[in-house]
């Protein structure tokens, strides 16, 4: 910590919130000329070395690093907290973004909900229980979660491992063992430009999406609403964006549809090209001359815990310990815990504040909740180890 800086109590998971908020870390792959993580991982770094962790930065990306910072007897066993310590723009806030301001119970600011109240319980949980651990807690700091999620990606480039991990990203206290992917397809229809008159020479390649379009309208009411998981709901897809078309008196030769399908668990891109290119299929008997090329341009994969994983049923027995109840539910976003269950290390999110505030115009979290989820996660630190899992 700089000598202007105040130091933090150890185990103040409030404290760390608010010094952390008031450092701006929008990310600079979704923000241009933002100032990344750089000092809000150094600040995370000096204060969880002023609480006794061992602590790594770890560069991500050049500029951009990873705090990595463990507590409890090393080379055994470990669970690992991680967390993402970049945030989204700041444009048309209600309220000053950087500012922590406390008001009736909450904190503001830019990140508070999405995710340095998490981030805060998370080290000061680990703090807490560093006198019980029987094993090791690794407390992932991650950066760029909200564009690449190039963070948890070096960390698991670099052999992290850990029995199981807890996200904590915002869940209201509510166990998240599961959530979707997405898998976004560019599909490009090639017509024949021609003389709005000539139809004898010109091919509709925005009336060819179209037909596609309601064959993936009908892929979605006779497939996809009735393909469930039982906290997910169903898989979906929506039209994203679309652009063609030259003039009024042209036959188009150019639509570009791009669309996003959200994935269950066990969809696998390879799947969803499958579904989307016999939907084309279906569209070209209407319209022989139809042309289309489809591309996969981003994928995440979708996430999922069985509720009997050990990881869930410890944090179930924490949050009943701490007279919490114990509420399972489905996670909306995507979040780093897919690619950390992908790398074998069972990852469910659970947290302070509301998903339905992140990247909102208005975004504050409420201190007893990160209180709460800062013993919730103390008592499953010093419990974990305690059994075999
Ligand atoms: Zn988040």
């Amino acid at each position: 910590m700089t000598a202007l800086e105040p130091s933090i109590p150890r185990g103040d998971a409030v404290g760390l919130l608010r010094a952390i908020v008031r450092v701006d870390s929008r990310n600079p792959s979704l923000v241009a000329g933002a100032p990344g993580e750089q000092a809000v991982s150094h600040l995370l770094a000096d204060v969880l070395a002023s609480w006794g962790f061992r602590v790594e930065l770890q560069e991500a990306v050049p500029g951009r690093p990873n705090v990595i910072a463990r507590i409890g007897p090393s080379g055994g066993r470990a669970l690992m907290f991680n967390g993402h310590v970049d945030v989204v723009d700041v444009a048309g806030m209600v309220h000053a973004p950087f500012d922590a301001e406390v008001r009736d119970g909450r904190i503001y600011g830019r990140g508070s909900s999405d995710m340095k109240g998490g981030v805060a319980a998370m080290c000061a949980a680990a703090a807490r229980a560093a006198d019980q651990l029987e094993g090791e807690i690794i407390v992932t700091g991650v950066v760029d979660e909200e564009f690449a999620s190039e963070g948890t990606k070096a960390l698991i480039r670099s052999g992290i491992r850990a029995e199981a991990a807890i996200v904590t990203e915002p869940t209201q206290l509510r166990i998240g063992p599961a959530h979707r992917g997405f898998s976004w397809i560019e599909l490009s229809f090639r017509g024949r430009a021609a003389h709005g008159s000539r139809y004898d020479l010109g091919a509709d390649a925005i009336a060819h999406a179209g037909a596609v379009l309601h064959e993936l309208e009908t892929l979605q009411r006779d497939v996809l609403d009735r393909r469930t998981h039982l906290l997910l709901g169903h898989a979906s897809l929506h039209a994203s964006t679309i652009t063609g078309g030259a003039g009024w008196s042209t036959y188009p030769d150019r639509c570009v549809l791009q669309v996003e399908r959200r994935t269950l668990p066990g969809e696998t891109t390879a799947n969803v090209m499958e579904e989307f290119s016999a939907a084309c299929a279906r569209a070209k008997e209407r319209f022989p001359a139809l042309d289309v090329q489809l591309t996969p341009m981003l994928t995440q994969e979708p996430s999922d815990v069985s509720a009997d994983a050990p990881v869930v049923q410890a944090l179930s027995a924490a949050l009943a310990a701490e007279g919490e109840a114990v509420s399972i539910t489905g996670v909306s976003a995507w979040t780093d815990a897919a690619l950390l269950n992908a790398a074998g290390i069972p990852a469910i999110c659970f947290g302070p504040g509301d998903m339905g505030l992140a990247h909102a115009d208005e975004e504050y979290i409420e201190v007893a909740e990160v209180e709460r989820v800062t013993r919730v996660l103390t008592r499953l630190a010093c419990d974990w180890f305690r059994e075999a899992r």
